[in-house]
């Protein structure tokens, strides 16, 4: 066992050596060498002295280099955290975020949740005394809204800037202007007194606020411009060379190349870990399984390759796993998505398999349709993906693709901002009081007809009034619940429609990526299974029955069983219902949070039990904006943005076809395709939903 698994008991062990466990203090050894050996270990004296002269500093440096875990470190080490203050580290992911802070709490031999602790979105593992804190880029953007001044902070450090989400570009703004209001507080306060401090938020002492942008791209000029010529450093990285090689023509089927690749690596190349690029949980939990499959198909000898995977919404007592060495003689293999891209490095890695495409945003302001889609990644990112295999060696990198190929992609990524719904952020800015969002300072500014889109959207959903002021109290609210302004919304209207129990569920439901699984070798009974909870009244009805089978299943078992064997218990009944466990753990979780959240803003939560109509309802009044109909030819027509789109044949209204549906998703692969969806009666969107339909005269 790796001593992530052990850290909960680290301080007991510190006081009493166990004889059994010698390797801890090796283990301890080995982490500081590590440490050590690092290129940014080299450099500390000199990136703390410019920070003390700095007030903002772009520090850039190679992937693995030991940015995102050694700098906060450094600064604890250099005062940075004394009189209670932290330093706060945001990162594009939450599963970013989460390991982080565990190799780095493991690194100081403490317990997560004491000074080092992360704050992700429906997980939060910080106490009051923490002092290295990570999380998101849109925790922290939420924590501005109760805090404008984010006062606890000595230091914020903005981590893979080069990744461009919307919530960073937000970010780098507002933290822009924080720096200037916390300065100007200083200053007019040391003017009136001397004293150089004032009372924040909660009576918090207000200091200068020190901020650092760190991006694993090399050009760092985007950053230094926008923040008037601030000094940028570059950590020199250590990067072997690594040999990539192309397909000789396009594969039609890039899972399958994979697997192939895969194998071809096990059985031809030296000694060395894989790791494979691929888009989603699904994708990855597919090859997983048929990795799985093919193993068994090799001679006994052969059979040495393990296979692990790393995505959002992977169990947190899962996630370290990747980390850990393989056992002697066995080659791992991790499947994992853009993550590994330049968020985490895994030790070991010498082959990388790059499919060449990745799932991203995008966003259609003119129909107001935003959609996920797994598009061919950039120039930028497919260099990041091939310079993972050359970090403790030489490498190989296998592109699933023809040379030819490589020269069309675009140089760099699009920021996000500029291929999103901007729904969200600009309810947050609302409540942050920033009102002209034309203006605000972005850094990479959002076409007007995204802000015009969402700003209408916000209007519809109730959050803003007609002249665009945030409205009291949905507005609020909706800005203080951490999802997007629909979701919020319709927990809002569940509350008066009597299901906020049931709504509860669907929007932890919808949060996860997928949540059946059929194995190829058992497809038939897989289907059954399904058959069993699919409701014909829609899908969200059919995730309500999945989750509330488990929770009464679980119920049952509640006496006859500890804490710990719940998980156990709920993995075997996933498995006999083809449910996905992971997926189903991480909706639980999320349940619990969200209720919480609701909890807190006083709401009841009150079930409509088994009328389902009322549920059905309340959906409509939520998602009136994804409405689509039936057309004579069997497609659909989305209402508001007249787009031709069609039943994804994974719905469970893929067969029966209702007139008239709400949905969540829209996703383009051969055509688009709706995804989520309950039958609605249309004549509920003119009763529920008056201020956007109107009744045919
Ligand atoms: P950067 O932010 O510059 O990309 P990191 O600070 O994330 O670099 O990582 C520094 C080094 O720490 C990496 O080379 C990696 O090998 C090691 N490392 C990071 N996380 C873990 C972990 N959970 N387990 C083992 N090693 C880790
Ligand atoms: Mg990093």
């Amino acid at each position: 066992p790796s001593m992530a698994q052990g850290e909960a008991k680290s301080s007991v062990l510190s006081n009493k050596p166990n004889p059994k466990s010698p390797s801890r203090f090796s283990m301890r050894q080995k982490i500081t060498e590590h440490r050590k050996s690092l290129p940014i270990a080299s450099v500390e004296k000199r990136l703390i002295e410019e920070v003390q002269k700095n007030d903002i500093l772009i520090i850039v440096g190679e992937t693995g280099s030991g940015k995102t875990t050694q700098l906060p470190q450094f600064l604890f080490n250099a005062g940075f955290c004394r009189e209670g203050k932290m330093v706060g580290i945001s990162q594009p992911r939450r599963i970013a975020a989460m390991t982080v802070a565990k190799r780095v709490a493991e690194e100081c031999d403490v317990p997560l949740g004491q000074k080092v602790g992360y704050s992700v979105r429906f997980d939060d593992t910080t106490s009051s005394s923490t002092r290295l804190k990570y999380m998101t880029d849109g925790f922290l953007l939420r924590e501005a809204l109760v805090d404008p001044l984010l006062s606890r902070y000595s230091v914020i450090i903005v981590d893979e800037a080069h990744e461009r989400t919307v919530h960073t570009d937000v970010l780098l703004a507002l933290l822009k202007k924080v720096q200037r209001d916390r300065s100007k507080a200083v200053n007019e306060r040391s003017s009136e007194t001397g004293g150089g401090v004032l009372r924040g938020c909660q009576g918090r002492k207000v200091s200068p606020l020190k901020l650092i942008i760190m991006s694993a791209s090399l050009d760092a000029r985007v950053f230094s411009e926008y923040y008037g010529g601030a000094k940028a450093l570059h950590v020199q990285g250590r990067q072997f060379p690594v040999n990539v090689l192309y397909t000789v023509h396009p594969e039609t089927d890039y899972v399958d190349a994979a697997l192939v690749t895969i194998f071809q690596i096990h059985m031809e190349e030296k000694e060395g870990d894989i790791l494979v690029f691929l888009t989603g949980q699904d994708e990855i939990e597919s090859v997983e399984r048929l990795v799985q499959e093919r193993l068994q198909h090799l001679p006994e000898d052969k059979r040495m390759l393990l296979p692990m995977t790393i995505f959002a919404g992977l169990p947190s007592e899962q996630q370290m796993r990747v980390f850990a060495p393989a056992p002697i003689g066995f080659r791992k293999v991790v499947l994992a998505t853009n993550i590994a891209e330049t968020s985490i490095t895994i030790p070991g890695i010498r082959y990388v398999v790059d499919t060449g495409v990745v799932k991203a945003r995008t966003y259609d302001p003119n129909k107001g349709m935003e959609s996920l889609d797994v598009v061919p990644t950039s120039k930028a990112q497919a260099l990041q993906r091939s310079g993972r295999a050359g970090r403790e060696g030489p490498g190989k990198c296998f592109r699933l693709y023809p040379e030819r190929e490589f020269e069309k992609l675009e140089d760099s990524t699009k920021p996000e901002i500029k291929r999103c719904n901007l729904s969200n952020v600009i309810l947050q800015l609302k409540s942050l009081g920033i009102d002209d969002i034309g203006g605000f300072d972005f850094i990479d500014k959002p076409s007007r007809g995204a802000i015009v889109k969402a700003l209408e959207e916000l209007r519809l959903l109730g959050a803003l009034t007609d002249d665009g002021k945030l409205e009291k109290p949905v507005g609020e609210q909706m800005a203080r619940l951490p999802m997007d302004p629909v979701y919020s919304r319709a927990l809002i209207l569940a509350n008066q429609f009597n299901c906020l129990e049931e709504m509860l569920i669907t929007v932890a439901m919808l949060n996860v990526e997928s949540i059946f699984y059929d194995p190829r070798e058992k497809r038939e009974e897989a289907r059954t299974s399904r058959n069993h909870f699919t409701s014909v009244e829609g899908d969200h009805l059919t995730y309500l029955s999945v989750y509330r089978e488990l929770n009464e299943f679980l119920e049952k078992r509640k006496e006859e069983n500890s804490e710990a064997k719940v998980d156990k218990i709920m993995r075997k009944w996933c498995k006999d219902n083809f449910v996905n466990s992971r997926s189903l753990k991480h909706a639980r979780d999320t349940y619990r949070q969200i209720r919480g959240y609701v909890e807190q803003m006083g709401f009841n939560v009150s079930s409509c039990g088994n009328d389902m109509l009322e549920y059905r309802r309340c959906l409509a009044a939520s998602f009136f904006l994804k409405a689509a109909q039936r057309q004579m030819d069997g497609t659909y027509r989305a209402l508001e943005s007249g787009e031709i789109v069609h039943i994804h044949p994974i719905s469970g209204l893929f067969r029966s076809k209702p007139e008239c549906v709400v949905f969540n998703e829209l996703m383009q692969t051969t055509k688009k395709y709706i995804k989520n969806l309950t039958r609605i009666d249309p004549l509920w969107l003119a009763e529920l939903a008056p201020h956007h339909y109107k009744t045919e005269e």
